[in-house]
């Protein structure tokens, strides 16, 4: 089920609450309340109770909420509830640390696939990942593989990105510092972390 309406933010904030249920859970919490939840994940109780209000009632007024079983929800949600199988183009620095980055196994992804151009790199197993011919990337539609994390050069970014939208591929987090032109079924999110940075010093308050 698509919820429809709902704001992207709030979106963007249900891993963080996921996040927050699991560390939880693994101390051990069965309920914990809005109030809790907000202070552990860092947000307003009235954000998060707005933010739940979308998808129905969650809680139980004054009880708190199932850890578990919100955990559980906020996984159906997100389509976290069945292992996300992505493939990663482009293992230099950055594709390296991302296929080496333990993470994203709580949220049930998995980068299940490598591609690159490099003949030095290509046959090389990281993390339990062999890395494949770039040429061979139309081979992740058998694979059922819907994700993409793309991490090769600009000038690669958008030529990566169409064969990927040919082989099925769905939803891609590009680190690639440049915009990807893709049709409106297809979700990109593009993580600049150098942007990012570069906004930072106009909050640095003067000396
Ligand atoms: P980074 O730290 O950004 O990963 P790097 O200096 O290690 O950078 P880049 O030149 O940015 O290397 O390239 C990243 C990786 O992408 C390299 O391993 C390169 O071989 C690979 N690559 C370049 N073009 C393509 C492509 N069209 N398809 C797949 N992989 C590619």
């Amino acid at each position: 089920m698509r919820y429809s309406r709902i704001p992207d933010e709030t979106i963007r904030r249900l891993p963080i609450y996921l996040r927050g249920l699991i560390l939880a859970s693994d101390q051990g919490k069965k309920k914990i309340s809005s109030s809790k939840l907000a202070d552990f994940v860092g947000v307003y109780p009235w954000q998060i109770r707005k933010d739940f209000s979308y998808f129905g009632d969650f809680g139980t007024r004054g009880v708190g909420y199932n850890v578990e079983k919100l955990a559980k929800e906020i996984k159906r949600i997100l389509k976290l509830n069945v292992d996300q199988k992505a493939a990663l183009i482009g293992v230099g620095n950055l594709g390296m640390a991302i296929l080496a980055f333990p993470g994203f196994h709580i949220y049930g992804l998995n980068i299940a696939a490598a591609f690159d151009i490099n003949p030095k790199k290509i046959g090389k197993t990281i993390n339990n990942v062999k890395i494949e011919c770039a040429s061979k990337l139309n081979a992740i539609k058998k694979r059922k593989i819907k994700l993409a994390v793309i991490a090769v050069p600009r000038k690669a970014a958008q030529e990566t990105a169409n064969i990927l939208l040919k082989a099925g591929v769905r939803g891609i987090l590009n680190f690639s510092p440049c915009y990807l032109v893709v049709p409106k079924k297809v979700k990109v999110i593009t993580i600049d972390i150098a942007m990012d940075m570069a906004r930072l010093p106009y909050y640095m308050p003067a000396v």
